[in-house]
């Protein structure tokens, strides 16, 4: 059933005109009056709708939840309650980050709509990636991002009774969850009709992803961490597409998928879209080798984001430490002290087992479920396309069933330029 809601009405330009005419502050922000404002609806995500609008003193953006999934239509229902879940953590990353989402400039819970800053002149990240476009901030920001977000909304920073709090303000994210859910943790390893891949050329591989019991095994133990593990607030779509920036800026949007969830689910979803890509990369070189240069700023960017990450989520933990988790007063002498700093290590070490476990399965469902990516999906040659592919799953696959193998980011990225260079047919 399609949610119907007393005052909901998707907008058109004309509505939006007259809606946004009637706030003060953001009529201001525009100037002029609504009649010469120019406003076009740009979404080209997959849920919700995205308007631009420019008036002579500037410009915001908006997005409005429908109540169905965009790309699909009403056949597929999706709850209007989104607006109200990406509303509530852009709030929450704005608070912890600063600058590094967009301002949000109002809010209406009823039409479920979000006036924000127009990000200009910045671009969807995975586009510039696709182009050879390097961020040389990138790094540095997002893993301020992924720290700052992650370890205050942890048990490491908050009290219990916070923490649960937080727990219950998302908890009815349920249908955004059950997406990723359904397709990321389990309709890659069964027949399920959304899913896709390039056929004829994988047909065998995705046969065989549905025919592997350590897999199945292995991707099942994520989907339970993901279902259980209420450790922080995520952003719960981390991908390239969810970035706005340009190689001076980084910003996050598209929280609409948040909830308390397994901090390594962010994490390798960020790193998931990197080697993506640097697979991808093949497919976009002008001439063989075209794109070396920029094949390993992929791979040193992925690197320095777990680096910079893991480091500044130490140093958040070394400097507060207030959440009720490993209570101080259990580690208060010189010898204690020096049990904390070794379970903050051994701590770390779990969350990049997990970050390797929860990248994996991004990459795979990106391959052979629903949702792909342009990365892969703009080489048109599709035999091209299935080798990249092909590296990526081959790398996926081991990546979690054996996430031994990659003790360390510099060894993921060793293990990608090794996949690259070995599998050189599909
Ligand atoms: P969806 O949830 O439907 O995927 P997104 O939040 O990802 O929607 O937005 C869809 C598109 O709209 C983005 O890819 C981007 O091109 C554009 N967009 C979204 N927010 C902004 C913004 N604040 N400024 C400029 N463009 C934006
Ligand atoms: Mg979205």
């Amino acid at each position: 059933m399609i949610e119907t809601r007393e005052g909901y009405a998707p907008q058109s330009p004309a509505t939006l005109a007259a809606y946004l005419g009637g706030i003060p502050r953001v009529a201001a922000l525009l100037g002029g009056a609504p009649s010469g404002w120019n406003i076009a609806e740009v979404g080209d995500g997959n849920l919700n709708l995205v308007f631009i609008v420019k008036g002579p003193a500037g410009g915001v953006a908006v997005k409005q939840a429908l109540p169905y999934v965009r790309l699909v239509g009403e056949s597929w229902p999706l709850p209007l309650s989104r607006a109200h879940y990406e509303h509530m953590a852009l709030s929450e990353q704005a608070r912890l980050t600063g600058r590094l989402t967009p301002e949000i400039y109002h809010y209406d819970e009823t039409l479920a709509l979000i006036v924000m800053e127009l990000l200009e002149p910045h671009i969807i990240m995975r586009r510039g990636m696709i182009a050879g476009i390097e961020y040389p901030k990138f790094a540095e920001d997002i893993s301020t991002f992924m720290a700052r977000t992650l370890y205050f909304t942890s048990d490491l920073a908050l009290t219990a009774d916070k923490k649960k709090a937080m727990i219950a303000a998302f908890a009815g994210n349920t249908a955004l969850c059950k997406i990723t859910e359904d397709l990321i943790f389990t309709d890659p390893y069964r027949v399920a009709p959304l899913n896709r891949w390039t056929s004829p050329q994988l047909d065998a591989y995705a046969a065989e992803w549905r025919d592997d019991g350590d897999l199945k095994v292995a991707v099942s133990r994520l989907k339970l961490k993901f279902l259980s593990s209420a450790e922080a607030m995520l952003h719960g779509d981390l991908h390239t597409g969810s970035i706005m920036l340009t190689p001076a800026d980084t910003r996050v949007i598209d929280p609409e998928f948040a909830f308390m969830g397994p901090m390594g689910f962010d994490a390798g979803a960020v790193i998931a879209n990197f080697l993506l890509n640097y697979f991808s990369q093949d497919g976009h070189e002008k001439e063989p080798g075209g794109r070396d240069g920029y094949r390993e700023w992929v791979l040193a960017t992925l690197q320095q984001i777990w680096v910079f990450f893991r480091a500044k989520f130490l140093a958040l933990w070394r400097g507060d430490g207030m959440g009720d988790a490993y209570p101080a007063a259990l580690f208060e002498d010189a010898e204690g002290q020096s049990r904390l700093e070794q379970e903050r290590q051994a701590y770390m070490d779990r969350l990049w087992t997990d970050t390797v476990g929860f990248a994996a399965a991004k990459m795979t469902r990106r391959i052979l479920g629903l949702a792909h990516n342009i990365d892969l999906e703009w080489i048109e040659d599709k035999d091209r396309r299935a080798l990249c592919e092909a590296r990526a799953l081959i790398l996926s696959r081991d990546m979690m069933v054996n996430p031994g193998n990659y003790a360390s980011v510099e060894a993921l990225a060793e293990a990608a330029r090794r996949t690259r260079r070995n599998v050189l047919n599909y």
